[in-house]
């Protein structure tokens, strides 16, 4: 077993690390200040332009990719550090490397589903950074964790689909900028319940699309990430040239999309859990009460301890899943990706927890990053599925085991 990464992951490692001191970190509170007087609250700020020129400049874009032909090439293994590193700066970093949700989840379908056709409409824009774009299967009417649930209808007629149904919760879908979204439905509801989904690619222009609103998530509206969006579509007409996959692949699909997008999380949450226990530590070495600097406290010794060892646990765990990925596929990996949807955002959420309380009344407010970085890893316990819904599944593979 060698826990070294190979050398142009080290390379790129220190590149991204580099390109966030002098670039990412000191324009978060740019960004900050844009977003507060923004004439759109839902589309990104200036200087999320100026650093995706820059990443662009120094070859730090598109990472995620693991299909040589779109993206950069690097496996889940090489790509997991990376990530981490990204994770430090969630409202910025991901997206000035092209590499946020759920635009990489939507580009990872579009490579490896997408006819040739609906690339070059939609994936290269994407690539480009040029456009965004959104993910629609949660609904408000039924319990979405059960994806056979969903009951927006995608019925045939002639040459089109007509799509009738109202979503909730789609990441990015109110910026300006979001051009396409791939919207889940049924297409036949008496087929096996597995295949009577399908996916179809929604100009965000077409008639009948209507985007309601965008909701919170404590609080936060996500704007300059284009929020979360809840859209009725109504009689929303579309060629059948527009379905990805086949009509009846959409659950096999949405299964597909969900794997790497799930680690993808981890390994952010990996890197914001970092984030808050270097300021954890930094607070504590300088302020003082009752005679002593808060770090001499017995209770914040024991907060980054236990912080240091559950950071690590869960790192642990994620690179083994990246690495079952890259070594035996998706499937292979089905049970770790479960695991790590579980462990890591409830690791996180625990660190940053603890690093707020260390902050006093700092830690709750604007002037510092963990308020939102809780709030991420938080939600991250149930979007992309709840942890409970991945326990009952992990449960029942592991008995699966045990049955004769
Ligand atoms: C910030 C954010 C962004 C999101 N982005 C997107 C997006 O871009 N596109 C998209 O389609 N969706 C998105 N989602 C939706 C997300 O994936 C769903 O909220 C999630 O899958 C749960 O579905 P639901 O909300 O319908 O909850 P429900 O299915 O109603 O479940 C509610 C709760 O019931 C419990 N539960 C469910 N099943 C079980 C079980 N078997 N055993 C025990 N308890 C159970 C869980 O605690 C669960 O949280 C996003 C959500 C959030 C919060």
């Amino acid at each position: 077993m060698d826990f070294a990464f190979d050398e142009r992951t080290e390379r790129l490692r220190a590149e991204l690390t580099e390109f966030l001191t002098e670039h990412v970190y000191p324009a978060e509170p740019v960004y900050a200040e844009q977003v507060a007087n923004a004439a759109d609250p839902w589309d990104a700020p200036p200087v999320l332009a100026e650093l995706k020129a820059e990443a662009r400049r120094r070859g730090l874009w598109n990472l995620f990719l693991p299909d040589e032909r779109f993206g950069a090439g690097l496996g889940n293994l090489a790509y997991a550090p990376l990530a981490e590193l990204t994770g430090r700066s969630p409202a910025l970093a991901p997206e000035a490397l092209n590499c946020s949700a759920p635009d990489t989840g939507n580009m990872e379908l579009l490579a490896e589903f997408g006819t040739p056709e609906q690339r070059s409409q939609w994936l290269e824009p994407l690539l480009e950074g040029e456009i965004r774009s959104a993910f629609c299967m949660t609904e408000p009417e039924v319990a979405s964790s059960d994806a056979t649930n969903i009951a927006t209808r995608i019925e045939r007629d002639g040459d089109h689909y007509v799509i009738n149904g109202r979503k909730w919760f789609s990441s990015g879908a109110m910026s300006p900028r979001c051009a396409v979204f791939i919207v889940m439905g049924k297409t036949d509801p008496d087929a096996e319940r597995h295949r009577q989904q399908s996916m179809v690619l929604v100009p965000r222009d077409t008639p009948g699309v209507h985007v309601r609103r965008g909701l919170t998530v404590f609080g936060y509206t996500d704007g300059p990430h284009g929020g979360h969006a809840e859209i009725e579509f109504r009689d929303v007409r579309v060629p059948v040239a527009n379905v990805l996959g086949g009509e009846g692949e959409g659950f096999a699909i949405a299964q597909a999309r969900l794997g790497p997008g799930r680690i993808h999380h981890c390994m952010r949450l990996v890197g914001m859990a970092e984030r808050a226990l270097e300021l954890m530590c930094r607070r504590v070495t300088e302020r003082v009460a009752f005679g002593r600097p808060l770090a001499e406290q017995g209770v914040i010794g024991e907060w980054i301890a236990e912080s240091r060892v559950r950071i690590e646990q869960a790192r642990l765990l994620v690179l083994k899943t990246a690495w079952l990925m890259d070594t035996v596929g998706n499937r292979g990996a089905h049970t770790e990706i479960q695991a790590i949807k579980i462990a890591t955002p409830a690791m996180a959420e625990w660190v940053i927890d603890k690093a707020i309380q260390a902050h006093g009344g700092a830690g709750v407010s604007q002037d510092f990053p963990l308020a939102m970085l809780w709030a991420q890893a938080r939600m991250l316990r149930i979007a992309d599925g709840p942890d409970e819904v991945h326990r009952m599944s992990l449960a029942r593979r592991e008995l699966r085991r045990y049955r004769n």
